[in-house]
């Protein structure tokens, strides 16, 4: 497309698939639509995007969501009317006076020249051709493809409008991008804005704020998750949930502090080399007091930062190197391996503030890591048993869909560190662990780290998003740099190898994906609040207390509702927090003790009594039912 300002070759045009060359045709459809109701606009680009398209356009009058009917309306006409799309090629010259005249993405001749399209044709190659196209009294600069009619464009719709710098630069003034969608027919399009519409009200950020899961307070600072109490309880469980299936699978639990010595991570390699993703070093006192002594300048102090020769501390980007120190703390022998790390370790990363957002991009976070320091002849074993942590939970979440990718080295370059020969072993190690998954995997040459092959884990949710978790990755050089070793039976000094594994990534970004993946409705055992007791009226209030006290007693998350409010309204209020049981008493159950119980998706399942359901939901709890 010529209105593309990131120019694409000829060939990448042509390579516009069927339905990116609908939807951009859509994009010249609604440039008609906006003119026919306001012909000064001036437009800019209009390319199609992942998931639809939006064209740029510059207007006096500020368009918003209210306006899209009126401009869907006439698009409408411009697809009925069934105008053909025709290509035309002009002399630069030609196109030039006709951006003079206000003729490009115009119905007509104007006043004002046609701005952007004018640039626009400056900054094509001399040589290249300069096309148009043209659908009814529409012109538009443009090398295409597009559909053959304006009556292919049938199934679309305006879905937002933002501000967007020409060009995508501050400097250029600001225009309005019209954003739209469409598909090849009307159930497609439907389909689709209903998973937006889904995905909208499982938004974990609205989600978390209305459940009171977590808070992100600017004062804090930004991606920096403040777990709330209900946030904290899900949490909570989950680490509980993976501890249980760690120790059962002989890994030993550790905790290190947060911050670690600059030397520590020059021994690793993290320091200085990836200074632009991590908070800046804490400087030394000493060496500070030293460097201000010395009239150092910030302009020193930043190339010494650069040289790695400053001494202090970093906020520890990464769990390993304080886990290899425990692992080097006491000698070992062949006996001895594997040793399994393991540490729900926060560890601070520094994201763009662009690129944060709720809690699956964020500068803080807490990685369900753990460190694996094994023979060569074991890497395959403890790959395999990652794997298995990693169905079973996903199992009991009820995530059955999901992918593997196995991220091999490039074969052509010489960037990866370590021995090929154990390349070669690790990849054919992870290969066949992969295999025994059972779900799909894929191979990916030259996605691997310079220090080894892994396994990343891709989750589909329950209305079918995509979401990276974590991996497992094998890793040939930490144990080179920290000079690591163990006493083989031939009692001579190996090399371990280490295995870094956070297979569900951090806890932050977990339970973001599960927010969306439940829409909030956390199976009983992650539920904040499991159970809520709604007294009909003042005289069950006792009752109701020592309903909640048995529940409580037996380790069950209970609350009472005690307030004055009629019921109808204690159980809106109740199924709003997505509380899983709400359990229902009057003078009758008092008399009866027993209680009626509602859950918030089946509704009334009944009356029963009170040691009946506690044995129920404890039993579902400590099964976690989903
Ligand atoms: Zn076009
Ligand atoms: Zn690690």
């Amino acid at each position: 497309m010529a209105d593309d300002p990131k120019r694409k070759t000829l060939e990448e045009r042509q390579e516009m698939s069927d339905i990116d060359r609908l939807r951009h045709s859509c994009a010249h459809v609604l440039a008609t639509a906006i003119l026919r109701i306001w012909p000064e606009a001036q437009f800019a680009a209009g390319p199609p995007v992942e998931g639809g398209f939006y064209y740029d356009l510059e207007l006096d009058h500020r368009i918003s969501p209210e306006d899209f009917p009126k401009i869907e309306a006439e698009m409408t006409k411009v697809v009925k009317e069934n105008q053909t799309f025709e290509r035309q090629v002009v002399t630069r010259d030609e196109a030039l006076a006709m951006a003079k005249n206000g003729r490009l993405s115009a119905l007509s001749d104007r006043p004002e020249a046609s701005t952007f399209k004018l640039d626009i044709i400056e900054g094509i190659p001399e040589g290249e051709e300069i096309s148009l196209f043209k659908n009814g009294d529409f012109i538009d600069l443009c090398a295409g493809p597009h559909v053959g009619r304006t009556g292919n464009c049938k199934a679309f719709k305006l879905t937002s409008v933002a501000a967007a710098f020409y060009k995508g630069d501050a400097a250029n003034p600001q225009l309005q991008r019209v954003y739209g969608t469409a598909f090849k027919n009307k159930t497609m399009l439907n389909e689709h804005l209903e998973a937006l519409e889904e995905a909208k009200k499982r938004d974990h950020r609205l989600l978390g704020k209305q459940l009171e899961l977590f808070h992100i307070d600017e004062s804090v600072g930004q991606g920096l998750v403040l777990w709330m109490p209900n946030g904290a309880i899900v949490r909570q469980e989950l680490q509980n949930f993976i501890s249980e299936e760690l120790t059962r699978q002989g890994y030993q639990q550790v905790f290190t502090p947060h911050i670690g010595k600059l030397d520590l991570y020059k021994t690793s390699g993290h320091f200085p080399y990836y200074q632009e993703s991590q908070f800046p070093p804490v400087i030394a006192r000493d060496h500070l007091i030293g460097l201000a002594d010395e009239g150092c300048s910030c302009s020193d102090l930043t190339n010494q930062l650069e040289a790695g020769e400053v001494e202090g501390y970093l906020l520890k980007p990464m769990n390993c190197p304080h886990h290899i120190k425990i692992f080097d703390a006491t000698p070992k022998s062949y006996r001895d391996l594997p040793v399994r790390l393991a540490e729900f370790g926060t560890v601070y990363r520094w994201e763009q503030s662009g690129e944060l957002g709720g809690m699956t991009r964020v500068r803080g976070f807490t990685q369900d890591d753990a460190h694996l320091f094994c023979t060569d002849e074991q890497v395959e074993g403890e790959v395999l048993g990652c794997l298995g942590l990693v169905k079973k939970v996903l199992s009991t979440l009820g995530m059955e869909d999901y992918r593997v990718r196995v991220s091999l080295r490039d074969p052509t370059s010489d960037k990866y560190v370590g021995d090929p020969a154990n390349w070669d072993r690790a990849e054919e190690a992870l290969r066949r662990a992969a295999g025994t998954l059972e779900v799909p995997f894929t191979e990916e040459e030259g996605e691997a780290a310079f220090y080894g092959p892994k396994i990343d884990f891709v989750v589909k949710d329950v209305i079918g998003r995509e979401w990276q978790l974590g991996t497992v990755q094998v890793d040939y050089n930490l144990p080179e740099r920290f000079n690591l070793s163990y006493v083989g039976a031939d009692n001579a000094s190996h090399r371990p190898v280490m295995v870094h594994r956070a297979p569900f990534g951090s806890m932050e970004r977990f339970v973001g994906v599960l927010i969306e993946h439940f829409a909030g409705k956390f199976p009983t055992w992650l539920a904040p609040e499991q159970v809520r007791v709604l007294p009909i009226s003042e005289k069950s209030q006792e009752y109701c207390e020592a309903v909640e006290a048995q529940l409580k007693e037996a380790g069950v998350r209970t609350s009472l509702d005690a307030t004055a409010e009629k019921l109808g309204a204690k159980i809106r209020l109740a199924q709003l927090s997505q509380t899983p049981y709400m359990l229902v008493a009057g003078e009758r159950e008092a008399a009866e003790g027993t209680v009626s119980v509602r859950h918030r998706q089946r509704g009334d399942t009944g009356t029963m009594s009170i040691d009946d359901f506690t044995k129920l939901v404890v039993e579902e709890i400590s099964s976690r039912s989903l």
